[in-house]
């Protein structure tokens, strides 16, 4: 065993209560807060590959990943070196660089259904932007989207989301004007007759939906089979836009993205994430058709003085190029190692157990029953998680602090870091099963 595991946290509690004063919770984005789980927030200092060091002095091996970038670790070589040949150069000139065009064409070539493609810079701005267009496309205003998804903070997305508004508690949030917020059609996710009643009472009126093709803000929930196909034959039969949300999947679960898994073709697409390879990015393609419609080349509005950032297309193309497809089979084989280990675990304990996984997607719920859907998400146990939580954070494992979000293996976990964790796992559930 390394010297991993969280020993001491004065730092982090000294850090916090400075930054509560100046900043909304003390924090730039809220599950950082450790609210739901009711401990100190981890203040990091710096990260090295598979590893996370806090101003503690604590080690932790990280599957935060920064909430899913981080595919190829923390600061790994090459990304920091293109990041730091670039800013040399200049960090931001607000005139197109070639870099742009670069990543572009990476996009648009392991991407099929992505023939051109615009950079943002965040996830939220990508879905929001793929709205817009949709709603300017086809003229019409309502979407459909999947309980317990999250598709980032714009108003007409943020209704019964996941992510940090599930583990708040927040299935609404205020400040949604309530007309913008009755053309959001919400159904359970996985369930294709549910969209297909809706599509039988507004169909005419839907401009898309938008889904996570794996959802990963309820905790990890795959598509059942037939699920995509329907979404695509329901928006094709309507003349609505199909959209996936590729923001977390995107370049994650493999070469092809989620649906080159599924071999399912969206009209729109929304990148974040692993494609700014850590630093600020979004991007939304698709059709040119449809994405001819954006400005200048068509009258849909978007823009961003910082958009098509140099160092976020240094960051996210030099991390795609690093992405190999004997990349995406080693991440598989590492996170099929960390759920069997699991597993193992849990059967060991007692401990009521399912493990959701797609490719370097894993996610533990502390139930026995099947979860497909938000409701089932929630019914697992989160008194359980919270507890497992804590243990994992002392023994020196990191994980997002939320029973809605999955673990990120990264291609730099290491056969012991994954052994590490899987003994980490078995004490922790050890502890649980007293
Ligand atoms: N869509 C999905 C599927 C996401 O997981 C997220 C963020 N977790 C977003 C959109 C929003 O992205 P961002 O936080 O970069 O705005």
């Amino acid at each position: 065993m390394s010297g991993a595991g969280r020993k001491s946290e004065q730092k982090s509690a000294e850090a916090f209560a400075r930054a509560k004063k100046v900043i909304p919770g003390g924090v730039n984005s809220p599950v950082r807060a450790f609210k739901s789980v009711g401990l100190t927030p981890v203040y990091m200092e710096r990260g090295a590959g598979s590893r996370v060091y806090d101003i503690d002095g604590n080690e932790y091996i990280d599957y935060v990943a920064s909430w899913g970038p981080l595919i190829m670790g923390h600061a790994h070589p090459e990304v920091v070196e293109a990041i730091k040949r670039t800013a040399e150069k200049g960090t931001s000139f607000g005139a197109p660089t070639e870099l742009e065009t670069l990543m572009a064409e990476l996009v648009c070539e392991r991407v099929a259904s992505v023939d051109i493609v615009r950079m943002v810079n965040s996830g939220t701005e990508a879905t929001m932007s793929a709205l817009r267009l949709a709603r300017g496309y086809t003229g019409r205003a309502k979407i459909l989207k999947f309980e317990g998804s999250y598709h980032g903070h714009a108003d007409s997305l943020l209704i019964k989301a996941g992510s940090g508004v599930a583990t708040l508690g927040l299935p609404d949030s205020p400040g949604v004007p309530p007309g913008v917020a009755s053309g959001t059609i919400t159904v359970p996710y996985n369930d294709l007759e549910s969209a297909s009643l809706a599509f039988q009472k507004y169909g005419e009126e839907i401009a898309c939906v938008i889904v996570e093709p794996i959802a990963g803000n309820m905790g990890v929930v795959p598509p059942k089979p037939g699920f995509l196909e329907g979404l695509r034959s329901l928006t094709t039969q309507y003349g609505s836009l199909l959209i996936f949300d590729e923001v977390m999947t995107g370049f994650r679960v493999g070469y092809g993205c989620a649906q080159g898994l599924y071999g399912i073709t969206p009209d729109l697409t929304c990148f974040g994430k692993v494609i700014g390879g850590g630093l600020p990015v979004g991007a939304y393609g698709g059709k040119r058709e449809f994405m001819e419609m954006i400005a200048p080349s068509g009258p849909i509005y978007q823009a961003g003085t910082l958009s098509g950032n140099p160092l976020a297309m240094a960051a996210g193309y030099t991390t795609l190029k690093l992405l190999t497809p004997a990349v995406y089979e080693s991440l598989e084989n590492s996170a099929a190692r960390l759920e069997s280990g699991f597993l193992a675990n849990a059967a060991k304990h007692g401990v009521p157990s399912v493990i959701n996984r797609v490719g370097s997607m894993v996610c533990p719920f502390f139930t026995d029953q099947a979860v497909t859907d938000y409701e089932g998400a929630k019914s697992s146990s989160l008194d359980m998680f919270n507890a497992y939580f804590a243990s994992m954070l002392e023994l020196g494992v990191s994980v997002a602090p939320s029973q809605f979000e999955g673990m990120f293996v990264s291609a730099v976990h290491s056969d012991a870091d994954l052994d590490e964790t899987i003994a980490a796992n078995d004490e922790a559930l050890r502890r649980l099963a007293r």
